[in-house]
Order: C-alpha cells, then sequence, then structure tokens
C-alpha cells in the first residue's frame, strides 16, 4: 500500500514510524514532515519515507498529490485540515482517507457545538452557558462566582481558553475573547464552564462510526514548567499507562462518556470516523468532559505507539471500512513516557536554527525512540525549527524504568537554549510510592 500521511510535528513522526512497521506499506510520503520523519524506514522494503513540501493545509495541492501518486490511504494528524473538510473532499473524489468527515470533526472546530451536543445526550459535562453577547456572559460568570473556564468557540491554536479565579479575571476574559477579539472570529461565542477539580486524564478512542475501541489512558503535562507553573503549552510531556485509573474504572469512564457520546452521534447522524480524544477531569462527582478533541493528541501519541503492537494501517483502514468491531487492539503492558524538548522562550517567542547533537547517542539507547517536532535538516546536521523540537520517548516494564530512560536519552541531545521539564510522571510516581 502506499500512504501519505499529512502534518510536521511530533504526532506524525510517532503515526509514521508506526506506520512504516507494518509489512502493508511498500511507499509512505508525509506533508510537510520534518527532520526525523525523511529518515524513517519502511519494514517492507527498506524504503526511506519521502517528505513532500505541501502545507497541511493546502487542500487542493494534497489532493492533487495523492492522486498523481494513486495513494491508498491518506491518514490526517492535525486538526485544522480536518476543520476545513479535507474528508469530505478526498472522498468525493473516490480516495480512502482517514480522519472524521467536516461535520463529525465539529466536536474539535467548535467548543458550543459539543456543548450542546454534550448537554443533549448525557454526556457528562461542566455547568455551562453559551454567549456571544458580554453582558449575559457576565452574569453568568458571576453566578460561579467568577470561578470559570472562558473559551473561544473556534480554533484557537490552544491559546482560547482562559482559567479565571475571581469574578474581575473572569470579565477580563470575557472582555478579552469578546469584544476586543483577541482570537478573531474565533472568538465570536464563547464558552463559560464552571470551574472542575480534580485530575486531568486524556481518553482516546478510535471510532468508526458505529464502534469505538478505547485506549489506555495517559497523562499530558500542559504547563511549560515545572510543578505545572508558567504558560499553557502544546504539551510538555507525557505517560502511559495513568495509575490513577484502574482497568475497571477506565472501562467505566469510557463508557459514561464515549458511551453517549456514540449515542448522540448515531442519533444525529453524524458519521465519526477517526480519533475521539475528550480531555476529561476525574471529579469527586464521576469524570467529567471539558473538551473534545477529533484527532490523535501530539504528545499522547508519542506514548500510546510505542506500546500498541497491533497493526496501524489494519485498524486505520478498519475505522475507514466500518469494520472496527471484528479487530482487536493489543497493549504491551510496559509504561512509556515522552519528555518534549523545547526551544527557549517556547511557548512565547523563540530562535530558531540551533545545531542539536547527541541524536546518535540517543539512538543507541534501548527501548528509547526521538521523535522529531521541530527539526530540519541542515547538511548533516539537525537544527531546530519550531517550538517544541522533539519528543525523547522511552518504554520499560515500570514507568520509573521508563521515566529514567528517557531522561537519560534527554541528557544525550543538546541545542542552545533546550528547555524541558524535568518532573514528567512525578505526581504517578509520588502516588505509587504510597
Ligand atoms: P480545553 O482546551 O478546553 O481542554 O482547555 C485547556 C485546559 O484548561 C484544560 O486542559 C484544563 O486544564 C483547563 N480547563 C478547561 N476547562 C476547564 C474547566 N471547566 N475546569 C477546570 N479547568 C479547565
Amino acid at each position: 500500500m502506499k500512504l501519505l500521511v499529512i502534518g510536521s510535528g511530533g504526532r506524525e513522526h510517532a503515526l509514521v514510524w508506526k506506520l512504516a512497521q507494518s509489512r502493508h506499506v511498500t511507499r509512505m510520503w508525509c506533508a510537510p514532515g520534518n527532520g526525523g520523519i525523511g529518515e524513517e524506514r519502511l519494514a517492507a522494503n527498506d524504503n526511506l519515507v519521502e517528505c513532500v513540501k505541501i502545507g497541511a493545509e493546502d487542500l487542493p495541492a494534497l489532493l492533487a498529490f495523492a492522486k498523481e501518486q494513486r495513494v491508498d490511504l491518506t491518514v490526517v494528524g492535525p486538526d485544522n485540515p480536518l476543520g476545513l473538510g479535507i474528508v469530505d473532499l478526498f472522498q468525493r473524489e473516490g480516495l480512502q482517507i482517514w480522519g472524521p468527515n467536516q461535520r463529525a470533526a465539529q466536536f474539535e472546530a467548535s467548543k458550543a457545538f459539543s456543548q450542546r451536543f454534550m448537554e443533549k445526550h448525557g454526556v457528562p459535562t461542566a455547568r455551562s452557558g453559551i454567549f456571544s453577547d458580554a453582558t449575559s456572559a457576565r452574569k453568568f460568570a458571576e453566578s460561579l462566582s467568577g470561578r470559570c473556564a472562558v473559551k473561544a468557540d473556534g480554533l484557537a491554536l490552544g491559546k482560547g481558553v482562559l482559567i479565571c479565579k475571581s469574578a474581575s479575571e473572569a470579565n477580563d476574559a470575557i472582555e478579552q475573547i469578546l469584544v476586543r477579539g483577541t482570537f478573531g472570529k474565533a472568538g465570536a461565542t464563547i464558552v463559560i464552564q464552571e470551574l472542575l477539580e480534580g485530575m486531568e486524564i486524556s481518553l482516546h478512542a478510535l471510532c468508526d462510526g458505529q464502534t469505538a475501541k478505547l485506549f489506555p489512558t495517559s497523562q499530558d503535562h500542559k504547563r511549560a514548567l515545572d510543578g505545572d507553573q508558567g504558560l499553557n503549552t502544546g504539551g510538555m510531556g507525557t505517560y502511559s499507562p495513568v495509575p490513577f485509573l484502574s482497568a475497571k474504572e477506565l472501562a467505566e469512564a469510557g463508557e459514561r462518556v464515549i458511551g453517549p457520546w456514540l449515542k448522540g452521534c448515531r442519533a444525529e447522524g453524524i458519521d465519526f470516523r477517526g480519533i475521539i480524544y475528550p480531555g476529561i477531569m476525574l471529579t469527586k462527582d464521576g469524570p467529567k468532559v471539558l473538551e473534545f478533541n477529533a484527532r490523535f493528541g501530539d504528545p499522547e501519541t508519542q506514548v500510546y505507539l510505542p506500546r500498541l503492537q497491533s497493526d496501524l494501517v489494519e485498524l486505520l483502514n478498519a475505522s475507514v471500512d466500518g469494520t472496527l468491531s471484528k479487530m482487536e487492539m493489543q497493549w504491551s503492558d510496559e509504561s512509556s513516557v515522552c519528555v518534549v524538548m523545547a526551544s527557549g522562550g517556547y511557548p512565547g517567542d523563540y530562535a530558531k536554527g540551533k545545531v542539536i547533537t547527541g541524536l546518535d547517542e540517543a539512538a543507541k539507547l534501548p527501548n528509547t525512540k526521538v521523535f522529531h517536532a521541530g527539526t530540519q535538516k541542515a547538511g548533516d546536521n539537525f537544527v531546530t525549527s519550531g517550538g517544541r523540537v522533539l519528543g525523547v520517548t522511552a518504554w520499560a516494564s515500570t514507568l520509573k524504568q521508563a521515566r529514567d530512560a528517557a531522561y537519560r536519552a534527554v541528557d544525550k541531545i543538546k541545542f542552545d537554549g533546550a528547555h524541558y521539564r524535568r518532573d514528567i510522571a512525578a505526581k504517578a510516581l509520588t502516588q505509587a510510592e504510597h
């Protein structure tokens, strides 16, 4: 089979790496890819994966490329092309493509759509209101004593959520998003949710429109600095599985969240084929959904795929074809940890073009994989080209061993200004020691 993967981050490198292990794949492209993706080889014939210079949002060029190369399956990594309707476009042309169509991708593209859907179909979520007028928004925030999350409806590069702990913070947030329009059209409508307390986890489920198969648990670290301090980022590291939930509790959370969600999709005629990834707060009243994503989480993918034993091409084909109920997803019992190495200054401004050293030494370590996110090849070197640069991932029979192995690899890798958290998985390890 010939595959085209769309995207350029650590998630896409992890997808390419896992898909390349499939015996079904004879040729693979990634658009636009990154430095590390272009070094991957296919298990079937040792061919290199080829990066093509087409942006993930250039739908006409992606379509023309897939047709010209007679691609058998296109795999969409990021949310933007999904929101733009890439799946509908490819399907109209008779091409096989994995990911939710535009209507289904609204779960991520519109928080107001998701919130209304959850309330209508009994998916547990925070008390909330949807507003496009500041006066009623302020009134609702006041009824929550200002303790709320103010969210831009549309996609805002992961920055459209403001957490408020007082009435004045809530007023500022409403002013910023709704009145001053900091996020443009994405913030013309806002969702205000009560502030929920508890441990936050990510769930992922692979869907084919009728069936949803739940992944194991994982946890992201969104804040830039140790101890969950600093600004929100796209994710600074992950680990899987999470010790706060037993297999039984995970299955229960899945039933309470994914069960009514799937039923609701059927009732509304939403044909969701792809990954549904709810962000969940484990509150004292049970799991509650904060938001939905309609694609793989970026740092989550980097800890999930090393644990996935099944053939990912077969799973994605089944997701497209509606035959997931016949498939089994096999996961290793090992734990995995991913530490993101970022450019100094990220998520604010940062420099690019810094030479990265030590990748060869890190590659020699067992059960370790360095996924590239913001890198580029420059002659014989890799240089930084983005905020999150590398996802340094390791797996082992215990979480502690996996964490230590990931940091051993991090220690080998250097670039000017490199910044990473030193406490990835620390909460889980503290809990395990009790
Ligand atoms: P979202 O993009 O909606 O998941 O929001 C980004 C982050 O804000 C989440 O990962 C949570 O840490 C936090 N957050 C969002 N909504 C809430 C809420 N209702 N209560 C508490 N924290 C929240």
